[in-house]
């Protein structure tokens, strides 16, 4: 459908959400070139667990199924989890979700952000001798459609004409195309050379980071406990360990970064009410800044935003790259219908449909998620009283908990 020498889209970024829109696209026999300003690190089933870890809900499970590569990931190393259990450190009444109570096998799988990335990558380069090199303007054609690979590459300016876009590269490469999708996540570049402000705030948190080995079975649960400082999540591994994700105050944060092995494990334990028993072993810690960053708008002329280049959100609904994965999938949806009535995709018409249904929803969740950590991140008396009433009544009222449940599982 493309004109001569033009390409469909131009995807910018290769993580979870840019690689698998532009697997996407390719599937569906658009023209798409793929920037990536850093080669992938390749997984092993041999490595360590990497630090970086996200629950991905069934919607985002059926779209990397959809892309031909859920069943490598599942075979690889994916946790399922079946129940989640929730309950606050001050407050009485605790929020349980069951697979079985919703008829399914698992409310999500817990995998590594890096081998999510490296199963798009292989579906994108197929060739190991390719996908080690560097990949410079190469065209591969995973399925009907071509994506043109250059990496390492960055773009380092855009022409947002109203033809067309054309994207020049750190090499000198010139890419034409109707579309540019910005999604090199939290720190996007494009989005500010684009002129589009966000809004948000910083927690001043981070999130701790590691896989921990306790006395008893994770029993596939991802767990997670308010404590005043902010929320801490035990997620399920498939190797019988945990990945905890402990958002805390930024001093708070260097203080336990700091700590060693046996006082971190003593206090990781505590905070955790000892659910588990003790914690009998740690990786090397890491830590992330928790934002929250919403963009005022997705769209500048033929260029859109997705992902974390459009929302970060506060990680303790685990949603972020699910909010992204949706992104994809709407995307997708509206490129299609305009091929379908031979629109032109990069028309403001056309991606203004895609900016209006996630926009909304993307910025609904994003205040949630943020309402929840003020609600739940506060000592005060009126928002324990809060919280107490909160769990008491999603606790007993079903119809509650499946509308919750859905939602986290991107469920309408
Ligand atoms: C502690 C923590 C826990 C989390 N847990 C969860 C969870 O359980 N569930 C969940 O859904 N989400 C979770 N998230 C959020 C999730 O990690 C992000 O939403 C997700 O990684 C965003 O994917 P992305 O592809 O949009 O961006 P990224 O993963 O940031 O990828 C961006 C890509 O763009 C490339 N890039 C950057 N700049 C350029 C450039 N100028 N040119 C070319 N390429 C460029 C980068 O190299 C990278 O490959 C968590 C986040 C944190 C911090």
């Amino acid at each position: 459908m493309s004109r001569r020498g033009e390409l469909d889209a131009i995807v910018v970024g290769a993580g979870p959400v840019g690689a698998a829109l532009a697997a996407a696209l390719a599937r569906d026999g658009f023209e798409v070139a793929l920037v990536e300003a850093r080669t992938p690190k390749p997984w092993h089933a041999g490595d360590e667990v990497d630090p970086r870890v996200v629950a991905l809900a069934p919607d985002a499970r059926d779209l990397l199924d959809d892309l031909g590569v859920w069943p490598s990931i599942a075979a690889s190393r994916a946790g399922a989890y079946r129940h989640m259990h929730v309950w606050d450190a001050t407050a009485p009444g605790e929020l349980h979700f069951d697979a079985a109570e919703r008829g399914e096998a698992a409310l999500g799988w817990i995998v590594e952000n890096r081998l999510i990335q490296h199963a798009l990558w292989n579906a994108l380069v197929p060739d190991r001798e390719d996908r080690e090199a560097a990949v410079h303007g190469r065209s591969f054609h995973p399925s009907s459609g071509t994506v043109r690979v250059h990496c390492p590459n960055e773009v380092v300016e855009v022409e947002n004409g109203e033809d067309a876009v054309v994207a020049t590269l750190d090499d000198g490469t010139r890419l034409r195309a109707r579309l540019l999708v910005a999604a090199e996540g939290a720190e996007s570049a494009l989005r500010g050379r684009l002129g589009i402000a966000f809004e948000g705030r910083d927690y001043g948190q981070r999130a701790v980071v590691a896989h921990v080995a306790t006395e008893r079975a994770h029993e596939s649960t991802a767990w997670q406990r308010f404590l005043p400082g902010g929320p801490l999540a035990f997620l399920p591994l498939a190797d019988g360990r945990c990945s905890i994700v402990w958002s805390l105050p930024d001093a708070e944060a260097a203080r336990v970064l700091a700590q060693g092995d046996a006082a971190f494990r003593a206090e990781l334990g505590c905070a955790f009410d000892f659910r588990l028993g003790a914690i009998t072993a740690a990786t090397p810690r890491l830590a992330f800044p928790l934002r929250l960053r919403l963009a005022e708008r997705y769209l500048a002329g033929r260029c859109v935003l997705i992902g974390d280049a459009a929302h970060v959100v506060h990680p303790l609904a685990g949603q972020g790259v699910n909010l992204g994965f949706r992104d994809v999938a709407c995307l997708r949806r509206v490129l299609r219908e305009a091929r379908e009535r031979d629109n032109d995709p990069g028309a403001a018409h056309v991606l203004r449909r895609y900016e209006r249904e996630r926009r909304s929803e993307n910025a609904l969740a994003a205040r949630s998620f943020d309402l929840i950590e003020r609600v739940f991140g506060s000592s005060s008396a009126p928002s324990a009283g809060l919280r107490a009433a909160g769990l008491a009544l999603a606790s007993r009222v079903a119809p509650l908990r499946r509308v919750l449940a859905d939602a986290a599982a991107g469920r309408r």
